[in-house]
């Protein structure tokens, strides 16, 4: 089966399983996860998510493709990229940043006299 049709039946298969409160989380821009696949030529399983996209307006189904800083979504239905990055990836680049900040500061601090 080709990949999008194959998306868009297990999103009617795992849709109506959510509450109505977690799809209006999903809506608000969350991405929940719902099964976890291994297809086709894969060599393990992925986990798969429901989520938003904004293009079309609607509830959509993926994994997350490419690498871990720049993970995204594609929407089965427009082909959109939606920004999937996990929560702890964007807290070590944050954290990253303060300790680079720092290191700018102290030396801002050490040349200013
Ligand atoms: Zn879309």
């Amino acid at each position: 089966m080709e990949r999008f049709l194959l998306d868009a039946a297990q999103l009617r298969k795992y849709l109506p399983a959510l509450s109505e409160s977690q799809k209006n989380a999903i809506r608000n821009g969350k991405k929940i996860k719902v099964a976890e696949e291994q297809r086709e030529g894969w060599t393990g399983k992925l986990p798969f998510y429901i989520f938003w996209c904004p293009t079309c307006d609607n509830f959509s189904y993926d994994y997350p493709h490419g690498f871990i800083e720049t993970q995204y979504l594609t929407c089965h239905k427009c082909s959109k990229r939606i920004d999937f990055r996990p929560w702890w990836v964007e807290l070590a680049q944050l954290w990253e940043l303060i300790k680079w900040m720092c290191r700018r500061d102290k030396k801002n601090a050490g040349g200013a006299k």
